[in-house]
């Protein structure tokens, strides 16, 4: 086994090679029954220790605080490639709550976007919970700010880890993704299905538009549409998939 150290040094040895590359996964709207967008996801193959969880090792690079580093990969590499997708669709992208107390991140997201072209409307950034968010006022800053440009923001595995309902009165936030645990077989009566009803209809009241993650079964999707779900993510439409694959699946659903 490798201790954490060693799996640090590796992954900062793996920094801008292809070792760290990333899949996608399709975001699908209920309502149209169409992919609406794709989420960019992480991806580390080490020769030595085979593939490794993001959550493993974004971890890491917050701890150490390196998670700066590969900031300009997620705000690049997906970016080029969602240039090229069908006008509305919209590519989502994960930025630590670490990362979003980075004061430069709105300059650094307006050179990139200026750079491959693609419009701030088609853009979405994800807040991912995983620590709380450091210094809320530049957060709050940020996002404004990032608004202010046309980006699109989510709140990432709501109801789990640190974020709360105080989010939603302090930042902007066009989506909230409900977290796996509350969907995993949601049925009717249940106490998920009770709790992601009250979500769907709190966010709905702020006018937030509200995803579920991790659906993996047709009666999952089916209850989630009949709860009045706006979009899905999940294994059972298709699980994160190389940027190559992109097209076949958008010849499956919106061909
Ligand atoms: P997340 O953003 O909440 O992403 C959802 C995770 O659930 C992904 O795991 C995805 O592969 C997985 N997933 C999707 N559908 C299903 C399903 O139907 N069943 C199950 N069991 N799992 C499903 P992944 O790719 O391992 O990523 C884990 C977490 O690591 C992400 O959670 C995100 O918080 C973080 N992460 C990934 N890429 C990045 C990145 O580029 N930057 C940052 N800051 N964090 C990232
Ligand atoms: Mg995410
Ligand atoms: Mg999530
Ligand atoms: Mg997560």
């Amino acid at each position: 086994m490798f201790n954490s150290s060693e799996v640090l040094t590796a992954l900062e040895k793996a920094l801008n090679t292809s070792q760290l590359y990333m899949v996608y996964q399709p975001i699908f709207n209920l309502r149209t029954q169409h992919i609406s967008g794709f989420e960019a996801l992480m991806r580390w193959n080490s020769p030595q220790m085979g593939m490794i969880s993001p959550d493993v090792f974004i971890t890491l690079l917050e701890d150490s605080g390196n998670i700066i580093a590969i900031e300009d990969m997620v705000i690049h590499t997906p970016w080029d490639v969602a240039t090229c997708w069908p006008d509305p669709l919209v590519l989502s992208v994960n930025i630590s709550a670490l990362e979003f107390c980075d004061p430069l991140l709105p300059q650094r997201v307006r050179k990139n976007l200026t750079a491959c072209g693609l419009p701030p409307h088609r853009c979405q950034i994800e807040v991912t919970e995983t620590s709380p968010l450091c210094d809320s006022q530049v957060a709050a800053k940020n996002m404004m700010e990032l608004k202010a440009i046309g980006v699109k923001l989510a709140l990432d595995d709501f109801g789990t880890g640190h974020a709360n309902l105080n989010y939603l009165l302090k930042y902007p936030f066009d989506t909230l993704k409900i977290d796996k645990e509350f969907v995993t077989g949601i049925e009717p009566d249940t106490r998920s299905t009770k709790i992601v009803e009250g979500i769907i209809s709190l966010a709905h009241n702020f006018g937030i538009e509200v995803l579920a993650e991790g659906v993996e079964t047709q009666s999952e999707l089916d209850r989630l549409l009949q709860i009045g779900c706006d979009k899905i993510q999940g294994f059972f439409i298709s699980p994160p998939v190389l940027a190559e694959e992109i097209p076949t699946l958008l010849a499956q659903y919106n061909g």
